[in-house]
């Protein structure tokens, strides 16, 4: 079957570089979510507790006690609590949720500052401290999400100002109904990279760790400079971490003209080797993929992209598809992200190091 290998080297070298920018590897929650990016949940929190990691942030409550034994603190972004636990904070995403959560439940509040998704609006601050208090809930957090924080627009300062603001107003109302010592956290990956002295309690950090972030080159960051390196030179840094290899299924000798696979959408043009691999879309392998796909060594994709197979032109045992997602997802015109979480969590996983 085809395989993936995750690099621990490049993990770590990766919250080398995170951990340096939020001074300590208590404020550096790694995300979890969707399989670990797709990367295996259980293996990255096994590294991530290995590096000395205690926060992680997942989606789901399930996901949550899956690796409870590994983390201190486990924030779980969109569901709601089976039954209280030490370890595990859930977030509030509108007012309604408040009164879905068991008296004493640890939550953190959600505000959107401006991407209208997820989080209470920032007029909604006092209200939802009262019914957290009412409901006797244990808030221990207020944080947000940028929508632009690795692009090139108004929103990311935008935001940043509005959560000043949330801050702000979040400190009184917390001295007023008594919630001790609340946290605050606002920053995914790309924002924690173009933060000029990050301050904050926490960032929230997933693609960087799997070392797959990206910046538009455009982007002014201003004068941040970590180890003499300016940020965009330090996203460079950052080494992918996961690996996709394919097994060989079968070999043949195509002469001029054959054509290959569904709807015999590539016709050789010469005498060629054609070898068929174990890694098609039902694996994750984009279909978008079909057609141009150039795997890390040159060796080029043959006509359409099947269900449990893909056609490449070698004849080698064992193909390696991709190192790096942010290579790959620009053959399928898409974003590393879900070239990552495309990749069935049925695909054995390795750790290489
Ligand atoms: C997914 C997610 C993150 C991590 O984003 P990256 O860009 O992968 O660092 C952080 N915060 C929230 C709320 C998220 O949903």
């Amino acid at each position: 079957m085809a395989y993936i290998t995750l690099d621990k080297n490049h993990f770590f070298h990766n919250l080398d570089i995170i951990t340096k920018l939020t001074k300590t590897k208590d404020k550096t929650a790694l995300v979890l979510k969707d399989n670990a990016y797709g990367h295996g949940l259980l293996q990255i929190a096994g590294m991530a507790k290995e590096y000395g990691l205690t926060k992680a942030v997942v989606r789901t409550d399930e996901e949550a006690k899956q690796i409870e034994d590994f983390f201190e603190y486990i924030l779980v972004l969109a569901d709601f609590a089976q039954e209280s636990n030490e370890k595990i904070r859930y977030t509030i995403n509108d007012l309604q949720a408040i009164n879905k959560f068991a008296k004493n439940t640890k939550v953190e509040l959600k505000v959107d500052t401006g991407m209208c998704r997820n989080g209470i609006v920032m007029s909604e601050l006092e209200e939802a401290f009262v019914l957290c208090a009412k409901q006797g809930l244990k808030l221990e957090a207020v944080f947000t999400h940028h929508s632009s924080a690795d692009e090139e627009n108004e929103y990311f300062d935008l935001q940043n100002k509005n959560f000043q603001q949330v801050k702000k107003e979040a400190r009184a109302l917390a001295k007023k109904y008594a919630f001790d010592s609340l946290r605050f956290h606002s920053c995914n990956s790309a924002a924690l990279f173009r933060t000029n002295g990050f301050d904050e309690d926490m960032a929230r950090v997933g693609i960087a760790a799997y070392g797959c972030l990206e910046l538009p080159n455009a982007l002014h960051v201003k004068g941040l400079h970590v180890k003499g390196l300016h940020v965009n030179e330090l996203v460079n840094e950052l080494a992918p971490v996961l690996s996709v290899h394919a097994k060989k299924i079968s070999s043949r000798k195509l002469q001029k003209g054959d054509c290959v696979g569904y709807g015999a959408a590539f016709e050789t043009e010469c005498t060629c080797d054609v070898s068929n691999y174990d890694f098609g879309y039902g694996d994750g392998f984009l279909r978008s993929c079909s057609h141009n796909y150039v795997t890390p060594e040159g060796i080029k994709i043959a006509g359409r992209i099947s269900m449990d197979n893909a056609s490449f032109l070698t004849c080698k045992e064992e193909l390696l598809i991709f190192n790096d997602a942010r290579e790959a997802a620009r053959y399928a015109g898409t974003i590393s992200y879900e070239m990552l979480t495309s990749l069935k969590a049925y695909l054995p996983r390795k750790v290489v190091s």
